[in-house]
This record gives C-alpha cells, sequence and structure tokens, in this order.
C-alpha cells in the first residue's frame, strides 16, 4: 500500500481540502493484508471518490485510505456478482447494462464508488443501494479481521447504512435479467431528467441536504428565497436549490457558512432542522 502526501482537493468533487500526509492508497488485492499494520486509534478517514465529501481547507491531521480496488466478476453466478468496493458506480451500471442485467440504470449519474453507496445508502428515483447487496466484505479496523456481514444484519434507511469501523473492501449484489431494450430506455430517461433537472457544474457533491419524510429540502430553500443566493463563491443552484456550486477558487469555509446559513433561514421559515447528506470532514472556522 503506498502511502503518499496528497492534496485532498484533487480527490473530492468539490476540489476542496488541504494536504493529508498520511494518504494510503489501496490498489492491489495483495496489500490487504497490510491494511492491519496502520494504527487505527489515530484519526482515520475512508475514501472512495469524495462525491460526498467535504475536506476543510485545513491540513488533515490523520489517516485517509482511499480504496481503488475496482474488479467485478466477469460472469453471474445465480443472479449475482462481486464487485470490489473501488469500483466506480457508472461503470458498475454499464457492466449490468452489457450484462443484461436490470437494477443499475439509475447508477450511471451518480459519481462515486460502491463502498461510498454502500456506507451512504445511495439512491434515486426509487432505487437504494442496499437493496441490491446479498453481503459485504469489510476490514474491521478494531478486531484488525476481515469479515463478511449479509444484508440483513445491517441495519440501513434512507442516505445511511450503519456499518462502524469498516473499510468496505467488496460485496456481493443482486440483479434480475432483463430485455437490454428496457435497460436502455430507463438509462436515457435517468440521464435526461438529471440534465433537466441538476446543474452541469462539475463543483458539487449532490445533494447537500436530505429530503424528509414530508417535504423536498429543495422547495424550503426555493421558499425561502435562496435560489441563486451566494457566499464567496458558493451558491445555492439556480437549476436545483438543494445543490449547492462552488466556483473554481471557492473555499471549503464557504460552503460551510452557506450550508449553515440556509439552515438557519428554512429554521426561520418553517421550524424544519434540514439535516446535511453531505459530509464535513475537519475544522471549519476562519
Ligand atoms: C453530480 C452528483 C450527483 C449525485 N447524485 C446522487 C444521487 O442521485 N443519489 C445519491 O444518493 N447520491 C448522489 N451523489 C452523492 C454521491 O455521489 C454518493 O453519495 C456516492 O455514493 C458517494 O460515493 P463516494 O465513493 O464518492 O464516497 P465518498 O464521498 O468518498 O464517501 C462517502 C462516505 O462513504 C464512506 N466510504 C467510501 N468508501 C468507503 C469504503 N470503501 N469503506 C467504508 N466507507 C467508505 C466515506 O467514509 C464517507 O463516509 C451525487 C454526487 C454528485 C457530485
Amino acid at each position: 500500500m503506498i502511502k503518499t502526501s496528497t492534496a485532498l482537493n484533487k480527490n473530492t468533487t468539490y476540489r476542496f481540502g488541504g494536504i493529508c500526509n498520511d494518504f494510503y492508497t489501496l490498489s492491489e488485492k495483495s496489500e490487504i493484508d497490510k491494511i492491519q499494520n496502520l494504527n487505527f486509534d489515530n484519526k482515520y478517514f475512508i475514501l472512495g471518490k469524495g462525491s460526498n465529501v467535504v475536506f476543510s481547507d485545513k491540513n488533515y491531521e490523520g489517516i485517509v485510505i482511499q480504496n481503488k480496488l475496482d474488479n467485478i466478476d466477469s460472469s453471474f453466478t445465480n443472479d449475482s456478482v462481486n464487485v470490489d468496493a473501488g469500483v466506480f458506480l457508472p461503470k458498475l451500471s454499464r457492466y449490468l447494462k452489457d450484462n443484461e442485467r436490470t437494477g443499475g440504470e439509475y447508477l450511471l449519474g451518480i459519481p462515486g464508488t460502491v463502498g461510498g453507496a454502500i456506507k451512504m445508502n445511495a439512491g434515486c428515483y426509487g432505487y437504494e443501494f442496499m437493496n441490491s447487496v446479498n453481503f459485504i466484505t469489510y476490514f474491521d479496523t478494531v478486531d484488525k479481521k476481515i469479515k463478511n456481514i449479509t444484508r440483513e444484519n445491517i441495519e440501513y434507511s434512507y442516505r445511511n447504512t450503519e456499518l462502524k469501523n469498516a473499510i468496505i473492501l467488496s460485496a456481493n449484489l443482486g440483479f434480475e435479467k432483463e430485455d437490454p431494450v428496457k435497460i436502455n430506455k430507463k438509462m436515457t430517461d435517468f440521464t435526461q431528467h438529471r440534465k433537466n433537472t441538476q446543474p452541469s457544474a462539475i463543483y458539487n457533491a449532490g445533494s447537500v441536504f436530505k429530503n424528509g419524510s414530508d417535504y423536498f429540502a429543495a422547495e424550503l430553500i426555493e421558499k425561502s428565497g435562496l435560489k441563486g443566493y451566494e457566499i464567496d463563491g458558493v451558491k445555492v443552484s439556480e437549476k436545483h436549490s438543494n445543490f449547492f456550486v462552488a466556483s473554481k477558487n471557492a473555499k471549503a469555509i464557504a460552503l460551510y457558512k452557506l450550508v449553515n446559513y440556509v439552515k438557519e433561514q428554512v429554521h426561520d421559515n418553517f421550524k424544519i432542522e434540514l439535516q446535511e447528506e453531505i459530509i464535513f470532514i475537519g475544522e471549519f472556522f476562519d
């Protein structure tokens, strides 16, 4: 496992973050054994593609491990397939299409990894990633052992999976056979819907806030008159009020301030406490 000093802003979709001097990349299966030599008593963070993460502008004083293992089994066994946690979701989506399997069409537009999708229980258009999981293989950073856990033994809900102390290594997923014409149509429809409703700007991390059981965060933000509202180069998208888009030289602190301002305004107007879906890591103060 290679240890480097790495600029975190090169590894997140928001392009925020300072330097991490203990950045480990897991790129070969043979390196998995070496994970146990790391000191997990220190602060650590497991990174996928960083498409749901906001590192602060300060340096990260801890270990970051990025899982880049990205193999997918060459074929299905009884409707199931093993995939590494570092597999890019659009790659998985295309693989499923090529194998005439349905249930992964929505993943084409989510720029994260399988590990991130499991932890976040990523989803859209009525799909949730955990519903495709049979079992997960992970490294337990407390017991320092590799373990398997089946979905039935995992607690998960909207945008959250309770997997503590786990570096997800791979997962066994289930997808059923389908007519390729129908798969193609879904992929086209979903892609078109995203183009119509979401900003094409690259510096964002998808939805900032979770939706509630009886509200859409975007609607509350819009009704608070905050569409287009900007703090220091980070802006509530004009196209989708739950996407906050950063300009090239903006800082993470600006996003942090904007998120808190929007929460305050929505709370004042609707007495609702918005919950972040994006994850802030590190210290956020000037
Ligand atoms: C343009 C855009 C559109 C998006 N659309 C959607 C959408 O439709 N639906 C949706 O749900 N999300 C969406 N997202 C958010 C994001 O892509 C998903 O949450 C994705 O699953 C995060 O994966 P990641 O690999 O980038 O994880 P990261 O952002 O790197 O990490 C997210 C969390 O997962 C954990 N994690 C990552 N890998 C591992 C691992 N191997 N082991 C243990 N923990 C791990 C991290 O520690 C962190 O807690 C979007 C983001 C963008 C930028």
